[in-house]
């Protein structure tokens, strides 16, 4: 963008014509957006001229960090040789072959077959419509509920927020939609009681089974979770919690669902956050990380229980979007998973970042009476605001510090984010063990300044 104009020209701008996401615009327009123009690495610059540390990756999907030039590139020449074409009506194109070819080699086994999206949105979705398909062609119609956890987050789409278990989305609009059912969630810190954590696995999972009893379990397609909660808080299972709804998934015979729209692509480690839980989905929800957020690309992969059918026995499936497989899109994904293969950047957060960043984080917020735990692995951590180490008390206004520490971090240029009573970090996996340094004498600063 050349265009130059001041900050305050381009927040009353922004004020008179841009209605933000998930924003209170009323509040936002009297504040005044903070204008970000350039990124770098893990680094953000705002129109000021201030130096951001962006311990989010954006909105966790900046996956090879910023300003790589090497995906300009291969969108540019994309551009040029083939802007635009889709796959609806006996056509197809190299990118999506070549994309689709790469998803299967870095996907667990299994993994064959894959379907596009513009957003993690669009591909639970998509997942919706696939699992309800699945059990047609299988001859169980009657199989339409899906079963998803309270404060779950899959989207934004009627359909996605209906498989999310965020209440204030819910409120609005009128959600979920029909045969949406939700169990509680596995966060043991603010609900886990008196139980050990592997107790309260085991307990939540174990409603998973009540609630296909209680629907009827000749009525339930699917279940669908994130590995670890992300927009919920970071929040990780117990150890024993996705054995056992992996087991009841089984035993009744449901399809399972791993929504890897942020675990995928290397958060955890991994490729999949699947593979760190020993979870074997039969389908998965990715986004995100697939293009580092440089052009907005989803889609599910899709296994060969769900795929065969589909292939060989279902006919159409009633379903895709106008950029289903965009060549632009497409290109810019095979070369970010080329970066992360090249550079061993998965690799790295396994075995160097990862542990670094935990250990780091772990040992710096231990004697901060604010912190009762810190979840996490790899370059992803939740911190639990508390109020009482020894009792796991919570605030009384849930939320409301989070929110304050938030603001805090990003007054001294750096981007945390805050859900409910967690603090988040989810850098970047480019980072440095000195930006790591960084970010976490930064995090503990302001969490510190903020009890
Ligand atoms: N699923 C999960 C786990 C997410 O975290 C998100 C977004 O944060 C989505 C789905 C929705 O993805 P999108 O915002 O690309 O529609």
């Amino acid at each position: 963008m050349n265009t130059q104009r001041t900050t305050q020209e381009w927040q009353a701008l922004d004020a008179a014509h841009h209605i933000h996401p998930f924003s209170d615009m009323g509040a936002l327009n009297r504040a005044g957006s903070r204008v970000i123009v350039r990124g770098e690495g893990v680094y953000l610059w705002d129109s000021e001229g201030h130096q951001i540390m962006d311990g989010m990756a954006g909105l966790w999907c900046v996956n090879v960090g910023y300003g790589r030039k090497e995906l300009a590139d291969a969108a540019a020449r994309q551009m040029q040789e083939l802007a635009y074409y889709n796959t609806f009506f006996k056509t197809t194109h190299p990118a999506v072959i070549e994309l689709s070819r790469l998803l299967a080699e870095v996907t667990p086994p299994g993994f064959e077959h894959f379907f596009f999206t513009n957003s993690g949105s669009e591909g639970n979705d998509t997942i919706i419509r696939m699992v309800r398909r699945y059990w047609d062609i299988i001859g169980q119609p009657e199989r339409k509920v899906i079963i998803s956890r309270h404060n779950a987050y899959h989207g934004s789409t009627v359909g996605a927020a209906s498989l999310g278990g965020m209440d204030y989305m819910h409120s609005q609009g009128g959600l979920p939609i029909p045969d949406i059912e939700h169990i509680d969630q596995p966060y043991w810190y603010a609900e886990g009681g008196d139980l050990s954590p592997e107790a309260f696995g085991l307990k939540v999972a174990r409603q998973l089974e009540e609630k296909i009893l209680a629907v009827g379990p000749e009525r339930v397609a699917a279940f669908i979770g994130e590995p670890f909660q992300g927009a919920g808080g970071v929040i990780f299972p117990p150890d024993s919690y996705w054995p056992e709804i992996q087991r009841i998934c089984r035993q009744y015979g449901i399809l399972l669902v791993a929504d890897e729209v942020i675990g995928g692509f290397g958060r955890t480690g991994h490729w999949f956050a699947s593979q760190h839980f020993g979870i074997e989905p039969d389908l998965m929800t990715i986004a995100k990380g697939m293009t580092s957020g440089y052009i907005p690309m989803g889609g599910v992969a899709i296994s060969r229980r769900v795929a065969d059918p589909l292939i060989n026995e279902g006919g159409d499936f009633n379903h895709g979007l106008t950029y289903s497989g965009h060549p632009v899109a497409a290109a810019v994904a095979i070369r970010n998973i080329g970066i992360l293969r090249e550079e061993g950047i998965v690799e790295r957060v396994m075995n160097d970042t990862g542990p670094y960043f935990q250990r780091c984080l772990k040992e710096a917020l231990a004697d901060n009476p604010l912190i009762g735990e810190v979840a996490g692995t790899g370059l992803v951590a939740g911190m639990q605001l508390t109020r009482n180490k020894a009792t796991r008390e919570l605030f009384p206004n849930r939320g409301e510090v989070g929110l304050l520490c938030r603001d805090f971090c990003f007054a001294n240029n750096l981007i945390m984010r805050a859900t409910g009573e967690r603090m988040l970090l989810s850098p970047p996996l480019v980072i440095s063990r000195s930006e790591i340094d960084e970010l976490v004498s930064r995090a503990q600063h302001c969490i510190t300044l903020t009890a």
